[in-house]
């Protein structure tokens, strides 16, 4: 792990019932976490309210998206405004679902980040290649512009954190391997150097995403560029998911 505090985040997904997500809270709010981490956990928006009435405030609250713009007629979204009100502090945007199963592409994922930000919402930004991406060698190409196009909108990055989630890892069982997830994330840091600013790359933490579990965690929060993890499957058993918060090094 880098400086920055270690931050772990749980995207739940579409997944979860009134009755499961209230078993979820409760092993989350008996589970022992680390101090010195930043915990996120992102419901479907239709349950952030029992989740924020009935999980500890140690945990943060995220949501899987937000509008790119001031809430009004737009039918099926929720506004960043919407989310500040109901005390839903962080949204996770360009999630590869989003991008690639929904067709967000990554002008409205910059403007939604812009637009965020400017709510006081955090934003948990992702990017990541494709499998034939990585295969025809253009992992950092890919991972490049989909950063240029967060920093053509972005005007503070004190608010973001990167998550670098590489499309074959995610929800396949697959994951990157510590050098393969270090390598992009130096890469992003290096990119941030460049063109923002030396200080905005070490500040910025870059969390890893992708088949995380309890048995993989340690060996990539070991790993310089890595400063924590975006959760999807694991994040739905608490107890593992307090394995992978409390792997911190
Ligand atoms: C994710 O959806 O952000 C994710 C990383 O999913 P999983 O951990 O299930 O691969």
């Amino acid at each position: 792990a880098g400086s920055g505090k270690f931050f772990v985040g749980g995207n739940w997904k579409c997944n979860g019932t009134k009755d499961s997500i209230s078993k979820l809270v409760s092993d989350l709010n008996s589970a022992k976490l680390e101090d010195d981490v930043d915990v996120v956990v992102a419901p479907p928006y239709i349950y952030i309210d029992q989740v924020k009435s009935s999980l500890t405030d140690r945990i943060e609250i995220s949501a899987q998206n937000s509008w790119v713009g001031k809430g009004g007629a737009f039918t099926g979204e929720i506004s960043a405004e919407q989310l500040i009100d109901i005390g839903c502090n962080w949204v996770i945007l360009g999630h590869s679902e989003r991008r690639h199963v929904i067709g967000e592409d990554d002008q409205f994922i910059g403007k939604k980040a812009a637009y965020a930000l400017d709510q006081n919402l955090k934003v948990i930004a992702c990017i990541g290649e494709k499998l034939d991406e990585r295969e025809a060698g253009k992992t950092f190409d890919v991972c490049f512009q989909q950063m240029k196009a967060f920093s053509d909108y972005v005007t503070s990055w004190t608010n973001v954190v990167v998550a670098y989630e590489p499309v074959w890892a995610i929800g396949t069982g697959k994951v990157a391997t510590p050098q393969q997830a270090q390598e992009v994330h130096a890469a992003v840091r290096g990119w941030l150097k460049e063109n923002i600013s030396p200080e905005v790359a070490s500040t910025t933490r870059i969390i890893y995403g992708g088949s995380v579990n309890g048995s993989n965690c340690l060996e990539l929060a070991k790993q310089e560029d890595i400063d924590g993890f975006l959760v999807g499957g694991a994040s739905l058993k608490g107890p593992e998911f307090a394995t992978i918060i409390n792997s911190a090094t």
